[in-house]
């Protein structure tokens, strides 16, 4: 079976995470522009961390034969450092039409503050003239009136309902993000808040319907096999195997496949990895024998 993990920080995750990802069936990812841990001080950071996501991190997937698409945008802890918001705004829609970017993203509320609430309508401004789908990051304090803040604010700046993903949702707010018309993503953490059993409960209780399963792996504790991980224990607790698909795979190809984007072809076939190819000149390989599949010209 094929997984779509929607939203992991490649940047932040091993060679070592590539591989048993490929291995576990993880087929594609979307890498949304977020926060690093250390907050950024010039507009050129922000630059350089855009590009890589078009460019190299998109590279290094393909070296392990997962298709690697992005989302661009001010994440919300940064949107409250003003001067450089502005500038970077002033970047993202450059950046938002390059080749692998699906959506405007992670975009919302952290603190809910005064800034935050600029730089996400700017973003939604940017994604409605753009025709782009947009993926919200819902706070993680207040999370059900910052939930529906962000779904308010996103419809007030004409954002189709359909356009928009509702990112780490939990039991409190996805009846809401579905009356909205919206997606509801579920980021499944090893330790805290959402975890793979609540998932099942939540699938078996509201069905598969616009239901998206992420892990949100970054650079903090989490895993980046989460959406294989609950799949299997979504089969083994019952749950219909085409429902599995869908909240593992179908949904968040429907969602961002909106983009225009995703070669749906393409994925539907095994990868053909050839790890003699570079970027930059730089490879992921360390001496060794670079792995050359069937079907790869020479
Ligand atoms: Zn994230």
């Amino acid at each position: 079976m094929n997984f779509f993990d929607p939203h992991i920080h490649i940047t932040s995750r091993t060679t070592d995470d590539l591989e048993a990802m490929a291995k576990a069936g993880v087929r594609a990812v979307i890498e949304p522009a977020f926060w690093l841990g250390q907050p950024r001080t010039s507009v050129g950071s922000f630059i350089d961390y855009f590009s890589s996501l078009v460019g190299w991190e998109r590279f290094r997937c393909a070296q392990f034969g997962i298709a690697h698409y992005c989302a661009i945008g001010l994440n919300s802890k940064e949107a409250n450092n003003m001067a450089l918001a502005r500038q970077v705004l002033e970047v993202v829609p450059h950046f938002a039409l390059k080749e692998g970017v699906v959506a405007i993203g992670e975009i919302g509320y952290d603190e809910i503050t005064e800034a935050e609430d600029k730089a996400y309508r700017a973003q939604l401004e940017i994604a409605r003239e753009l025709d782009m789908v947009v993926m919200v990051h819902t706070p993680h304090r207040d999370k059900k009136a910052g939930t529906l803040r962000s779904i308010e604010v996103a419809r007030e700046h004409g954002i189709p309902m359909h356009k928009l993903v509702v990112d780490h949702n939990n039991e409190e707010t996805v009846r809401d993000v579905l009356d909205a018309g919206a997606w509801a993503a579920f980021t499944i953490y090893p330790h805290t808040k959402m975890g793979s059993q609540r998932m099942t409960e939540l699938v078996r209780q509201y069905g598969p319907e616009r239901i998206i399963v992420d892990s949100s792996a970054d650079w903090g504790v989490s895993d980046p096999l989460a959406v294989p991980k609950t799949a299997r224990l979504m089969r083994e607790s019952g749950i219909a195997a085409a429902a599995v698909e869908q909240v593992s795979w179908t949904n968040a190809l429907a969602a961002y496949g909106q983009s225009g984007q995703i070669d749906l072809d393409a994925l539907a076939r095994p990868p053909a990895i050839d790890q003699r190819l570079t970027y930059s000149d730089n490879s992921v390989l360390r001496g060794q024998a670079p792995q050359i599949d069937a079907g790869v010209p020479n």
